[in-house]
């Protein structure tokens, strides 16, 4: 007998199923909303121009060599993005009270603080997560054995903030749950709690002594501005929360393949600090045992260098400066197409992507019909709207929705 006999075919991944197909479709109107990639205005992938310089200053650097990385991580790299992201003069630092690993991207981050969580924090916790929210949060979440909840987040009806929902809910949980925020531009609503919103996420969070998961993805790419887009990770720091934050450098980087990530812990002693880096590289060690060192180095490279950082900034602000632009775009075609509904979420919303509130029978007839493709639940990737199509793209929308 076969052991693989008894092994059933999984269903491809929604994204990358949905890319394929767009692959697939020879029609010229055709528009690719759905993944979220960064695409310049001809809708080509973008290399930043500071990561081709870094490229080139790594190229040329002959002392460079490929032997193995520290387990966590070059320090000078986790130290500047823990920075990035907590801020320079975070009190955090000035007491010592933070540690970082080098990460897979993202997803690692997200997965080795789910597994760190798994091993140490209070047996059968589980993990609340916005409704909607990234699809591979329960994933990640469930494969280290972590049960998920659904805290209410978007409101269909005002296409906003459900905030009354979200605190409900997070007031209803099992106090120590782990709670998992958006740090900004969150996916795949584009919609984040206002500075007033989030003073009253945090008193809900401190009183149930939930423990806050920020993952932050988008640092940079939502309003342009690096400090702004860090302001609820900072304001929860400063309140004297202990956490866990995700960071990935695929978007405001745009180093997608090469899974730059890191994971930084806030705890409340130095000690605690060592402690915690003690055990995530164990856990490290055991499942990847040192991180890849391409795009750490061009990382950090640009953090650690005024000239390069300020050219970063300036690539960031072509992003999102593109993106808010499209968003503009949109919105305008389709007030001047008097298209029925609202459609002011279009522009209030941040980030690379836009819920649009659009029906999954709608998407399927933007599929079928206009060669438009969009994940089922309606979010549209900013980032596959061009100066070109974005015309085309509105009076789609436009003549599904009459
Ligand atoms: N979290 C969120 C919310 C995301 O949107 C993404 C990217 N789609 C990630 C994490 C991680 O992506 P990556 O592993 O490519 O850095």
């Amino acid at each position: 007998v076969s052991f693989f006999q008894q092994i059933p075919q999984a269903a491809p991944d929604a994204i990358f199923h949905l890319t394929a197909q767009y692959q697939a479709d020879t029609d010229p109107r055709k528009v690719n909303v759905g993944v979220g990639a960064y695409r310049d205005d001809n809708l080509k992938p973008y290399i930043l121009p500071v990561v081709k310089k870094a490229d080139s200053i790594l190229f040329h650097n002959e002392s460079l060599d490929h032997e193995y990385q520290p387990i966590a991580g070059q320090k000078t790299y986790t130290k500047a993005s823990s920075k990035l992201i907590l801020g320079e003069d975070s009190p955090a630092f000035q007491q010592n009270r933070v540690v970082a690993i080098q990460t897979i991207s993202g997803t690692g981050a997200n997965h080795t603080a789910a597994a760190f969580l798994a091993k140490f924090h209070k047996k059968g916790a589980i993990c609340l997560l916005s409704k909607p929210t990234w699809a591979n949060h329960k994933a990640i979440f469930n494969n280290v054995g972590i049960q998920v909840a659904e805290y209410p987040y978007w409101n269909p009806s005002t296409r906003g903030l459900d905030l009354e929902g979200m605190l409900a809910a997070l007031e209803d949980a099992p106090e120590e749950s782990i709670v998992l925020l958006h740090a900004c531009a969150h996916n795949p609503t584009g919609v984040d709690p206002t500075r007033e919103q989030w003073q009253r996420i945090a008193d809900v969070v401190q009183k149930k002594k939930h423990f806050p998961f920020f993952d932050c993805a988008y640092q940079g790419f939502a309003s342009g501005n690096l400090d702004q887009d860090a302001w609820a990770v900072r304001y929860f720091v400063e309140r004297g929360f202990e956490l866990f934050v995700c960071q990935s450098f695929a978007k405001n980087f745009g180093l997608y393949g090469e899974r730059a990530g890191n994971l930084t812990v806030v705890t409340r002693t130095p000690e605690q600090a060592q402690h915690v880096l003690s055990q995530l590289e164990i856990l490290q060690r055991s499942e990847i045992s040192n991180p890849p060192a391409y795009g750490s180095r061009i990382v950090d490279l640009v953090l650690n260098d005024k000239q390069l950082y300020a050219e970063w900034n300036d690539n960031l602000g072509t992003m999102s400066g593109r993106i808010i632009e499209m968003r503009k775009r949109l919105f305008e075609k389709l007030q001047q197409l008097q298209t029925p509904g609202t459609w002011n979420h279009i522009v209030d919303q941040i980030g690379m992507f836009s819920f649009t509130g659009l029906s999954p029978a709608q998407v399927k007839v933007l599929k079928e019909q206009y060669h438009i493709y969009m994940t089922d639940n309606g979010r549209i990737s900013m980032a596959g709207l061009s100066s070109k199509n974005v015309d085309y793209f509105a009076e789609s929308i436009d003549k599904v929705v009459r």
